[in-house]
């Protein structure tokens, strides 16, 4: 329906034929939150909610970039280099057409319309997908050459030095390397990747997403950085070692006086646990324990909550209620978090229920209604059809 949908809107915009429609999903984390930017592991899949892109070269020698999710689109020609324009949503792609042209990829003009079915901004990785999806599309099309690492690379460097946000490898590298029915234990230092199966059988993956627009989200996430890397450099005066991951628990009891400072000793604290935690979550996946798995989960937004401070009281709704409804098998907060979603593992049978509950109870409490998506855990950026 969307592709329809899009390849019409296109036809009326730009007065021309689509050459191509391609997808990229969105991601959730499984576990391993806040994990990636400190080199240890994360569990993330793809779901089957992201960006559609339908696009075809032109000939006036622009780049024309449009999207069904905003009013703003932009004209802007051909070009050697390109600069952030303010804070709006074409900065995604412009800064992913910066970088190819700065490798020296520069394909001519290009008209693009885009419309996304992921909450927006709700940490579930729509500019990953937006990003990837433009790299993906860019390169299939004009050949480019970039493997699909490449495309990872890409869209990396596009969100930490275009967009200008801190933020980790993993988004870009699930909604890539996804693939369906299965989770991904991905290393962040070295990018190994393993994937494990993660088929929902009698189970569903909710996603709840708290409605709270994470404004505070971006400056709270470099701050959180920031405290990772002071932790960091202070290890670093006793124990040698790249970043906090490669750290243990052990370790980080030992050398605890080396940090003063109780939050920093804190949000150490967390990334160190919770990278601990996907190491077992894996092993337990693989043993398809789900029930001992859940517990992880829990564990983990426990860890998010008191320890690293980013979940807020919407987010703790969810769990807190989540966690007492019978047939919840886990539930935490997904993405980076002040706001946002969380996803909770939720038997088949007792989903309808719990579902309205949860909307009635977050009513209640927060004000405003809480929006449920059921999902799938689907493939990553690929080329649809045209
Ligand atoms: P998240 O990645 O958690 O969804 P971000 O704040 O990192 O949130 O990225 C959201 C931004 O990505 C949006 O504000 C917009 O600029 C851009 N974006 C994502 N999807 C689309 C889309 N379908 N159309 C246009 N811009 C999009
Ligand atoms: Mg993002």
């Amino acid at each position: 329906m969307f592709p329809e949908l899009l390849k019409h809107e296109f036809e009326r915009f730009y007065s021309t034929k689509p050459a191509g429609i391609y997808f990229c999903p969105g991601r959730v984390n499984l576990i391993g939150e806040h994990i990636d930017y400190n080199g240890g592991l994360v569990m993330p899949c793809a779901i089957n909610m992201g960006t559609f892109l339908v696009m075809a070269p032109n000939t006036c020698g622009k780049f024309r970039i449009r999207s069904l999710n905003f009013d703003e689109h932009l004209e802007i020609p051909v070009a050697d280099r390109y600069k952030k324009i303010g804070g709006l949503w074409y900065n995604y792609p412009l800064g992913i057409i910066d970088r190819l042209a700065v490798a020296g990829s520069r394909p001519g003009g290009v008209d693009l319309l885009y419309f996304g079915n992921l909450p927006i901004g709700s940490g579930l990785s729509s500019s990953a997908s937006i990003e990837v999806l433009t790299a993906f599309a860019l390169n299939d099309y004009f050949g480019l050459g970039y493997d699909r690492l490449g495309l990872v690379k890409l869209a990396k460097e596009t969100e930490n030095h275009f967009i200008g946000v801190n933020s980790g490898v993993m988004d870009p590298f699930a909604v890539v390397f996804g693939m369906k029915d299965m989770a991904m234990v991905l290393n962040c230092q070295d990018l190994t990747c393993k994937q494990v199966s993660f088929g929902l059988d009698d189970r569903i993956l909710a996603i709840v997403n708290s409605n709270k627009p994470h404004n505070l989200a971006e400056s709270k996430y470099n701050e959180r950085v920031r405290e990772c890397n002071v932790a960091l450099g202070l290890l670093n005066r006793y124990i040698r070692v790249e970043n906090l991951c490669q750290v243990t628990p052990c370790q980080l009891e030992a050398y605890k006086d080396s940090i003063p400072d109780q939050t920093i000793y804190n949000r150490a604290r967390h990334v160190v646990e919770e990278n601990e935690r996907v190491n077992k979550a894996a092993k337990l996946l693989k043993e398809s324990n789900i029930g001992a798995f859940g517990e992880l989960m829990y564990q983990s937004h426990h860890s998010l909550k008191e320890l690293y401070e980013v979940t807020g009281i919407e987010l703790d709704s969810i769990v807190e209620f989540s966690q007492g409804w019978e047939g919840v098998i886990g539930a935490r907060m997904t993405g980076a978090g002040f706001g946002g979603c969380a996803i909770a593992l939720v038997e088949k049978d007792a989903f309808p229920a719990y579902s309205n509950a949860l909307i009635d109870f977050y009513e209640d409490r927060i004000g405003y209604k809480p929006s449920i998506y059921q999902c799938a855990v689907s493939d990553g950026v690929n080329w649809l059809r045209c």
